[in-house]
């Protein structure tokens, strides 16, 4: 059984993962604090993003730019004026509601893709939840969030907490490709904090007003927009894939290959497959539920401004199919804008074709920390009536704990003693508790529940033969190990060795 998400934040809260944040004076909406448990499963997600998107990549540079940036730059890339939520505000009693979520939530039907003027039409016959008055016509709300720089508090100082981190990867663009020595194609990653007022934050996570996004924009040459040389690695990948199309002929999502969904012209360029196959991929091999995603193409009403073509992978959640990141294609917008707006040249000589070029943004995949977090979280999720508790399933490269180390009685030294060597070693190289609290049944239940991969033993056996027993939270089956080989041993299994094997 699903869990809600409202249940799934009641037990974030009580493992200590996810607390709302300054829940002592009532609470601020949207806004979350991760706890200890969930501070380092969501530094390990990053962490293994930034592995497999950055490290690991030749053609990818990272940044960690400012929260704050000179205001002309939201100006150039159009968030000042564009970035808006459209909004429903009554005259009679002030209550508003972004317009979208309350036509979904009060007819029942999806408003994706909805035009303002489609928005207003269906708002008509619709009235405030609060007084029964007709609304107000159709607002627009900015969701960014202002501040001011230096003592003065005047227009002049306002400056912007950042919306989404990706526009300073087009305003360190030159430094960057610079420095890093990059050859189109290429792409600059960063990762941190976004602030978005959201009108209504709602369903825990998923939409706050403080959160995290993993962003990359990548850079090709404008004639390379139908050769991307890698999509070889994600052809053979299927997924379940909705294109427009589908969705304005009431058809249902179709799995395919990416390279069928290529060939088909269903995806136009083969970078989009391969941005996103790249993420499915991701987040498969850490353990997400291959079934519970699948890729939507935005309908041509629901582009952003600056958007040639965008897919957004999606993900099952609770309470429907809904964005996890979102892959646009931006062509030269943002680069061109930037020049405009600074009078500086964004262009670079490409060796290869031995021209002076604007590069295109071909993809922009933007994945949100939070919303992978909770899908982490569901998928590992199992509430294990014959065990009698929770075991999370999280991946060992994604668990706050990897091993956690326990004396079998907590009242003989030589037996802490002895776990306690055996914890320190391991804490040298892996995320290691040391837990003498509890019956032994006890501590391999609280471990379950926070999805320690691994629980070792130390009993009267191994004070004589320098081993001890490690304990598989997935299987339950128990090995003995060597003191000797227990790094080494767990080095395999976090690389994928099976237990079994062991
Ligand atoms: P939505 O339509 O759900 O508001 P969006 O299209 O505005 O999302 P993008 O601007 O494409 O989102 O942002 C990229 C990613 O950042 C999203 O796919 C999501 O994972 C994450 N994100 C955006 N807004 C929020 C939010 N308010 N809370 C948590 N994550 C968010």
């Amino acid at each position: 059984m699903t869990l809600t998400i409202d249940e799934m934040a009641t037990f974030c809260k009580r493992k200590g993962l996810v607390y709302p944040n300054s829940e002592l004076y009532g609470g601020l909406a949207g806004v979350f604090d991760y706890g200890p448990l969930g501070a380092e499963l969501k530094r390990n997600l990053m962490r293994e993003w930034w592995r497999f998107f950055v490290q690991q990549r030749e053609d990818i540079a990272g940044i960690d730019g400012a929260i704050l940036a000179h205001p002309k730059v939201w100006v150039a890339s159009g968030h000042v004026q564009n970035f808006t939520d459209p909004m429903l505000e009554c005259p009679k009693c002030g209550e508003k509601q972004r317009a979208d979520h309350f036509i979904e939530t009060a007819t029942g039907k999806s408003a994706d893709g909805l035009s303002r003027k489609e928005l207003a039409a269906m708002a008509k016959e619709l009235r405030c939840p609060r007084c029964s008055s007709p609304w107000k016509e159709l607002g627009a709300f900015n969701m960014m969030f202002a501040t001011h720089v230096g003592p003065v508090r005047d227009d002049a100082s306002v400056a912007y907490l950042r919306p989404e981190t990706a526009q300073l990867m087009f305003a360190d663009f030159r430094l960057v490709a610079e420095n890093a020595r990059l050859k189109l194609p290429f792409g600059i990653a960063q990762m941190g904090k976004a602030f978005r007022n959201e009108i209504a934050p709602r369903n825990f996570l998923f939409r706050c007003r403080e959160f995290e996004q993993m962003e990359i924009e990548y850079f090709i040459h404008p004639k390379q927009l139908m050769e991307c040389p890698y999509v070889g690695e994600v052809e053979k990948l299927r997924m379940l894939v909705y294109s427009a199309e589908m969705q304005k002929s009431q058809r249902d999502a179709s799995e395919m290959s990416l390279g069928d969904a290529v060939t088909q012209g269903t995806i136009k360029t083969p970078w989009h497959a391969y941005w996103l196959g790249k993420t499915f991929e991701w987040f498969t091999a850490l353990g997400a539920n291959a079934a519970k995603f699948r890729i939507r193409q935005h309908l041509p009403e629901e582009l952003s401004h600056y958007a040639l073509d965008t897919w957004d992978l999606e993900y099952a959640f609770p309470f429907g199919w809904k964005e996890l990141q979102g892959i646009a294609n931006r062509g030269d917008y943002d680069l061109k804008q930037h020049m405009e707006f600074s009078g500086k040249d964004l262009s670079l000589f490409d060796e290869a074709s031995k021209e002076r070029v604007i590069p295109h943004v071909v993809a922009e995949p933007s994945l949100g920390v939070d919303r992978s977090f909770l899908v982490f979280l569901y998928d590992a999720y199992d509430d294990d009536k014959k065990r009698g508790n929770v075991v999370l399933h999280l991946h060992p490269r994604l668990a706050p704990v990897q091993c956690a180390v326990f004396p079998l009685l907590s009242n003989r030294p030589e037996l802490v003693e002895k776990a306690r060597t055996v914890h320190l070693l391991l804490r040298e190289e892996f995320s290691s508790v040391f837990d003498r609290a509890g019956s032994i049944g006890r501590r391999y239940a609280r471990q379950d529940e926070q999805g320690t991969p691994w629980c070792v033993t130390v009993d009267f056996d191994s004070l004589q033969n320098d081993d001890v027993t490690i304990r598989d939270r997935d299987s339950t089956e128990q090995k003995r190990v060597p003191v000797a080989r227990l790094a080494e041993t767990v080095r395999a299994l976090v690389r994928g060795k099976p237990f079994s094997g062991l």
